[in-house]
């Protein structure tokens, strides 16, 4: 209604798109802006841990897709606030902001059909995956046209696509989660969840206010989550042998990624690094490093 007009504009008919408000606009840059220099250092801290040429791949891979995420939809959210006049390029970026989930989707399972130990139906999943995305990214294309967006966006393709984002979101997901190796489950279905609570948000962009941004939110969280799933069960070393050789592959870089690795992990890396990594200079006297008594 009128009353906060300020915050929301008015509600548009299926077929029409949701113009955000300056106040929708800042936000929904704002959220996925915050966390480019998360995913960029977060992706780092998954390449510094690699131990094998399948891991560093798969860093690279589940790095770009992250990045990518953010990247696009931010410069796709600004172009949509500040130069939403440059119709032909507010539209092309529209639709690479839509083409970059497919390939995000496939990103993030990635790491898990890679490192993990596969069936074999299920290792075709790790080409298939990126089929899915490619049949995802020519569906944008098929649907999209360069003219006015409201006659172009029909509320029956904002079904369709929800659609394609949820089987190439879920079909995997059968394969991952009957793998042997259950650890990081339950991480990988939160994030899940919090993707599947988002999309209710896209799908009703101008039912709520800041929907978009909501949607936002819950994209990040989903992202988090499974990246402290990836990162935790497929790439921090289990043994401290394998943690002490990172250390001396990338003694300068890692050592801050260590540090907040061990803050986070508590007390399994701090009693592994304390009892070896930083041993105490005089180990055999509890008060200390006590200066030899001739010298007193
Ligand atoms: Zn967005």
């Amino acid at each position: 209604g009128e009353s906060n007009c300020k915050f929301m504009n008015h509600r548009v008919p299926p077929h029409k798109r949701y113009q955000p408000t300056e106040y929708e606009h800042a936000a929904n840059c704002a959220t996925h802006a915050f966390w480019i220099l998360p995913s960029i250092l977060g992706g780092s801290n998954l390449y510094f841990l690699s131990d094998d040429d399948w891991e560093t791949i798969s860093a690279w891979i589940y790095s770009l897709g992250l990045c990518g995420l953010f990247v696009v939809s931010t410069v796709f959210h600004t172009i949509s606030w500040k130069k939403s006049h440059l119709r032909m390029v507010e539209h092309c970026l529209h639709m690479v902001d839509r083409m970059v989930i497919y390939f995000f989707i496939a990103a993030s399972y990635a790491p898990w059909l890679n490192l993990r130990e596969l069936g074999p139906w299920a290792s075709h999943m790790r080409w298939l995956v990126w089929i899915m995305a490619s049949v995802g990214t020519v569906d944008v294309f098929f649907w999209a046209c360069p003219e006015a967006t409201a006659a172009c966006l029909p509320a029956r393709y904002k079904l369709v696509e929800l659609l394609c984002y949820v089987v190439v979101g879920f079909f995997p997901a059968l394969v991952v989660l009957s793998m042997p190796n259950t650890e990081g489950t339950w991480e990988l279905m939160t994030g899940g969840v919090f993707y599947c609570l988002g999309m209710v948000f896209f799908k009703n962009d101008s039912m709520n206010l800041f929907a978009h941004f909501i949607w936002h939110l819950f994209v990040a969280f989903g992202a988090g989550t499974h990246y402290y799933a990836i990162w935790r069960y497929l790439y921090l070393p289990s043994t401290l042998q394998t943690y002490q050789g990172v250390q001396m592959k990338w003694p300068g870089i890692h050592k801050s990624f260590g540090l907040l690795e061990q803050s986070i992990m508590g007390s399994d890396l701090q009693t592994l690094s304390q009892s070896t990594v930083l041993r105490p200079v005089c180990p055999s006297s509890k008060d200390g490093c006590q200066v030899p008594s001739s010298n007193r």
